[in-house]
């Protein structure tokens, strides 16, 4: 730390991004990218704009919030676009979170709440999951606090009912309501149906999972007009030209292509489904995902050994060295072969034994 950093930041602990080695070739399991490269539409949309790039983005971003707002079925008015789904959470909890309306969230969720609240210095509540990791609805019942939801959840992948979570925003009728559905297109229910019955739902989702965009920055928001307009005059007073314009004629372009992407969704899900089966025939038990991530403990190997001994041989998993989850590893749903290498290396590590 220089001694110029501001004392207000002085105890603030960053994020930390999985790891993006280079020492050699990984198969990459381990920050949920998806297998998939962009479709061919996407390609031809970002060489278009390099010609253009003297010129500023369009702060409005008209283009894409119209084609989100027809894919999702809300008006363009109700939908924010974002460097990253990262950066609406960072405004939203700026918007609506503060010293008068905490923060609530989960114990094992998404690591990057903890880290929003602290740099905009706003008060939260740590709330367990129950031991079998699902979230209580209970618990976010009427507690007239800002309360962010990752549904389904990360790293755990699972998943709470669309009516639970209606319940959670019906009771919190003078707080926001942010579910987080990064992971919504591997099989989980979306609260963007929603939106027009609660002014306080705030849904949030991101183009770098489901539509092979992580590299390219890419996330939305979806609510009510008088909640988009929020997050905009915030937007405004940080970095109007949040979204490049490569990214957002990238976005026009995979939503004019959306059947490739689900389609993708579909064969993860797939692949999700052999990988647990192959996980479980190994001895692992692994949390029922409806994400492009399993979450899977070994019954003869711990976490963090787990972790070491895939990343020797070249494999990259996530592990949370977080006591009530540091036997277990995250570990991204990939092509069929990637998940096959990921087998055939447990099976070398369990039979070298001496674990
Ligand atoms: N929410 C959750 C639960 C995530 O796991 C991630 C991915 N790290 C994000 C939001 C943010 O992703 P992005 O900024 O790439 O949209």
């Amino acid at each position: 730390m220089s001694r110029f950093f501001s004392e207000k930041f002085s105890s603030l602990v960053p994020y930390t991004p999985g790891e993006q080695p280079k020492d050699m070739q990984y198969v990459k399991l381990n920050t949920n990218e998806s297998p998939f490269p962009p479709s061919p539409g996407v390609k031809a949309a970002v060489e278009e704009q390099c010609g253009k790039l003297q010129l500023y983005s369009d702060p409005e971003c008209t283009q894409l919030r119209e084609k989100l707002a027809q894919v999702y079925g809300v008006s363009p008015n109700q939908v924010v676009v974002t460097n990253g789904s990262d950066e609406v959470l960072n405004f939203a909890f700026m918007a609506f979170a503060d010293e008068q309306r905490p923060l609530a969230f989960a114990d094992i969720t998404y690591g990057f709440y903890p880290v929003f609240a602290e740099i905009n210095r706003i008060p939260y509540e740590v709330i367990p999951l129950k031991e079998d990791f699902t979230m209580n609805p209970a618990d976010y019942i009427g507690i007239n606090k800002t309360i962010v939801i990752a549904n389904p959840n990360a790293p755990t992948g699972l998943a709470m009912s669309l009516s639970d979570i209606e319940r959670i925003v019906q009771s919190n009728p003078d707080n926001v309501v942010i579910v987080d559905e990064a992971y919504v297109d591997f099989g989980g229910e979306s609260a963007v149906t929603l939106v027009d019955k609660y002014d306080n739902l705030l849904v949030t989702q991101t183009f770098s999972k489901s539509r092979s965009m992580a590299g390219a920055r890419l996330g939305f928001g979806i609510g009510n007009e008088k909640l988009i307009a929020d997050l905009n005059t915030i937007r405004y007073s940080t970095n109007p030209y949040n979204v490049n314009r490569m990214t957002e004629a990238a976005g026009v372009a995979a939503l004019e292509e959306n059947g490739y992407y689900m389609a993708n969704c579909r064969t993860i899900m797939e692949n999700r489904a052999w990988t647990i089966r192959e996980l479980e025939k190994r001895g692992f038990s692994v949390l029922p995902s409806l994400t492009n991530f399993v979450f899977a403990k070994s019954n003869a190997i711990g976490g963090g050994r787990l972790y070491q001994e895939l990343k020797k041989r070249g494999i990259l998993v996530r592990h949370f060295g977080k006591e009530r989850i540091k036997e277990y590893n995250r570990i991204t749903i990939g092509t069929l072969e990637q998940m096959g290498a990921l087998m055939a290396a447990i099976d070398r590590i369990l039979e070298e034994g001496n674990l």
